[in-house]
C-alpha cells in the first residue's frame, strides 16, 4: 500500500509467537512488528528508557509480591530488549549461546559453582554445539540447569537483573560516544547477561517466558495488534499493564 506521501506501508500477514518457537523466531517477530516504527521514531536512548521502564515495573512487582505485574512487565522488558538488539544487528541467540553455552560464563560449570569456588579469572568456554537449545523454552530450561533457583531468592535475582540493566545501558552509551568496534563485544556480553537475568527471575518466579510471549504476541503488536505496530508515541509512553483503562486505545 502506498500512502499519499509515497511512503511504503507494507501490509503483512498477522503473526504470532508460537510457544515452541525459537529465540530466532522471537527476534524476527519483534523485528517485523517494531523495527519500522522504532527506526523512524526512537533513538537508542529512547529504546533503552522503555526497556528500563518495564524492567523497573517488573521489579516493583517483586517488591509488592504481585506476580502478574512482574510477569507482564518482564515479558515486555524482554520484548524491548529485542528492539535494542535489532538496532545493533546482533543475532541474540548466538550472543546468548556464546556467553552461556550450557555452562556458567564465570566458572564454566553446570550447575554454576561460583558461590563455593570463587573463580579468580574467567575460563575459556568450550562450546559443544550439540547442547545448543532449540527453542526459547529450552533456553529457559538451560538457565535453570546452570543457575538452579534454590541458590537464590527472587529478590536476589531481581537485584541482579537491575544491575545488569544498568551495565547494558552503560556499555551501549559508551559505544554511542566512542564507536569503538571492541565495545560491541562488551555490549554483546552485557546483553547476554541481561537476558540471562530475565530467565533467572522468570525461573525463580515460575514464569514461562515462551508461554507468556505466545499469549502477549498472539496477534502482532501486543497493544495495537498491527504489524508493523502503529501505536502512537503517546500510547507507548503511557502504556502500562497496571492501569490500562487510563491509556487511549491506539
Ligand atoms: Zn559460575
Ligand atoms: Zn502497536
Amino acid at each position: 500500500m502506498l500512502s499519499p506521501g509515497g511512503l511504503n506501508l507494507e501490509v503483512r500477514m498477522d503473526r504470532s509467537f508460537p510457544k515452541d518457537g525459537s529465540i530466532a523466531d522471537y527476534q524476527q517477530l519483534m523485528r517485523d512488528i517494531y523495527d519500522l516504527p522504532g527506526d523512524r521514531n526512537f533513538s537508542m536512548s529512547d529504546i533503552l528508557a522503555q526497556q528500563q521502564r518495564f524492567t523497573m515495573r517488573a521489579l516493583k512487582g517483586i517488591r509488592k509480591g504481585d506476580m502478574q505485574q512482574l510477569r507482564l512487565n518482564l515479558l515486555d522488558a524482554f520484548s524491548w530488549s529485542m528492539t535494542v538488539v535489532n538496532r545493533l544487528h546482533f543475532n541474540i541467540e548466538d550472543v546468548i549461546w556464546c556467553r552461556f553455552p550450557y555452562q556458567c560464563s564465570y566458572c564454566a560449570a553446570c550447575p554454576c559453582t561460583c558461590q563455593t569456588q570463587k573463580p579468580d579469572r574467567r575460563p575459556k568456554l568450550l562450546i559443544d554445539e550439540s547442547k545448543r537449545p532449540a527453542t526459547l523454552k529450552d533456553f529457559q530450561k538451560m538457565f535453570s540447569d546452570i543457575y538452579p533457583t534454590n541458590g537464590r531468592t527472587l529478590a536476589d535475582a531481581g537485584i541482579h537483573w537491575a544491575e545488569e540493566t544498568g551495565e547494558m545501558s552503560e556499555a551501549i552509551h559508551a559505544y554511542i560516544q566512542e564507536h569503538r568496534p571492541d565495545q560491541l563485544q562488551s555490549i554483546a556480553d552485557e546483553v547476554a547477561d541481561f537476558v540471562s537475568c530475565i530467565f533467572g527471575v522468570a525461573n525463580s518466579a515460575g514464569i514461562d517466558v515462551a508461554d507468556g510471549s505466545a499469549e502477549l504476541f498472539y496477534k502482532n503488536c501486543l497493544a495495537c495488534h498491527n504489524i508493523p505496530c502503529t501505536c502512537s508515541i503517546e500510547h507507548i509512553n503511557k502504556f502500562s499493564f497496571e492501569k490500562p483503562a487510563e491509556i487511549p486505545v491506539p
